[in-house]
């Protein structure tokens, strides 16, 4: 079997996370800010906040700017379903903007001209939250002039894309956005199991996140309503909930990060080989934008949609576990009953009716990916 993705744990990860077990702390130790110090070294982002999953971190990250009733959230079709669920939680109404067919992100361009039919309509997003998908940025300039000119704050969901860049950028130093959110489930670049984090420059927004994470309780006698009753006190100053991250996770992404950049660099690899293999099959081979380097969490081919179940049944029957990212979230039962049907948003559509996630991550080895090639050269046969 080989799958489309997998974690890639070390000696050193499994030693990191049993030495936490014999310590003082499980949980709101040491760890956690180790974790959060190697995010921001390897972003370039003043603050990070690490939470039990990337869900949460959208989920703080939209309670943060404030994201409530009345409000709207504006984000891709082509994500997991995470992304506009977090806008619902937080009692806004959530709209998609469709997908650039090449890149398969956020269209900047139609981007601009459904905030131009919002204002006339006096209905612009709070927050806008781009999708860096399969690992490679959003053109997050564009998207950020677009912030400054209409007025919205930005979450970029990176859960694809730790160890990405855009121009001299790393994703998630947050130049061109309020917040960016990582998520560290197994197939993701790196993994604490269950995991996210939450980077940013703003010390307010990451004093607020951490606050949420953790019940909406603080311990600093300047935010309370009065002087603290002793050593023990703590106040609770708004509506938070359990988002922390254990000690266990932090540890396997403290060890984990020290290997990020080869991560990065294998399935870049990877991609270029797959590139170099598949140019003769019928099939397209993901867009790259330029001056991007993608993490490459996902190789997404794209082939016929008459053929797109019989090649994946294929790979499937030979023990190749390809999968599909993603079915348009406004297509989905739950969304369809919140006003959008399919049709809404047809570039996402019609991405999904042709595309197939093939195996990548770091420890594919060429043997497996050539014989992924192979496969998929019988299929389309
Ligand atoms: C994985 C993923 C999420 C959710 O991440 P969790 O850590 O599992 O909560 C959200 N958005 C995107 C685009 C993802 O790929």
């Amino acid at each position: 079997m080989i799958p489309y993705g997998r974690q890639d744990i070390s000696e050193a990860d499994v030693q990191a996370v049993v030495d936490v077990l014999g310590s003082d702390f499980l949980t709101q130790g040491p760890q956690v800010p180790l974790f959060e110090a190697s995010l921001c070294a390897a972003t370039g982002a003043g603050h990070a906040v690490a939470v039990n999953s990337a869900t949460s971190a959208l989920h703080i990250a939209c309670l943060a700017l404030g994201l409530g009733a009345g409000d709207l959230l504006w984000t891709s079709p082509n994500t997991f379903v995470a992304s506009a669920n977090v806008g619902h939680l937080c009692g806004a109404k959530v709209d998609f903007v469709d997908i650039d067919p090449e890149t398969f992100n956020m269209c900047p361009k139609a981007l601009e001209a459904k905030l131009e039919a919002a204002r006339d309509l006096g209905q612009l997003p709070k927050v806008v939250m781009p999708v860096h998908m399969c690992g490679q940025s959003c053109d997050m300039a564009a998207i950020g002039a677009l912030a400054k000119r209409y007025g919205f704050r930005v979450i970029e969901d990176a859960s694809h894309a730790i160890g990405g860049r855009q121009g001299a950028n790393p994703v998630g130093a947050c130049e061109h956005s309020d917040i960016c959110v990582f998520s560290f489930h197994p197939v993701k670049i790196v993994t604490t199991a269950e995991g996210g984090a939450a980077t940013t420059n703003d010390p307010g927004l990451a004093a607020r996140m951490e606050r949420l994470r953790s019940h909406g309780v603080t311990r600093d006698p300047a935010l309370m309503t009065h002087a603290p009753d002793g050593d023990w006190y703590y106040q609770q100053i708004e509506l938070g909930l359990n988002y922390r991250m254990t000690e266990l996770q932090a540890a396997l992404g403290v060890a984990q990060m020290t290997r990020l950049a080869d991560f990065v660099a294998r399935r870049n690899a990877l991609a270029d080989r797959y590139d170099a293999l598949l140019s003769d099959l019928p099939l397209q081979r993901p867009g790259r934008q330029k001056d991007t380097l993608s993490a490459f969490h996902l190789y997404v081919i794209r082939v016929a949609p008459d053929r797109r179940k019989a090649v994946f049944d294929h790979l499937r029957g030979a023990g190749i576990l390809a999968n599909v990212h993603y079915i348009p979230v406004h297509t989905q039962p739950y969304w369809q009953g919140h006003g959008f049907a399919p049709g809404d948003f047809p570039l996402a559509e019609a991405y999904y009716s042709r595309a197939i996630s093939i195996p990548l991550y770091a420890g594919l080895s060429e043997a497996d990916q050539d014989s992924v090639v192979a496969t998929l050269k019988q299929a389309l046969a």
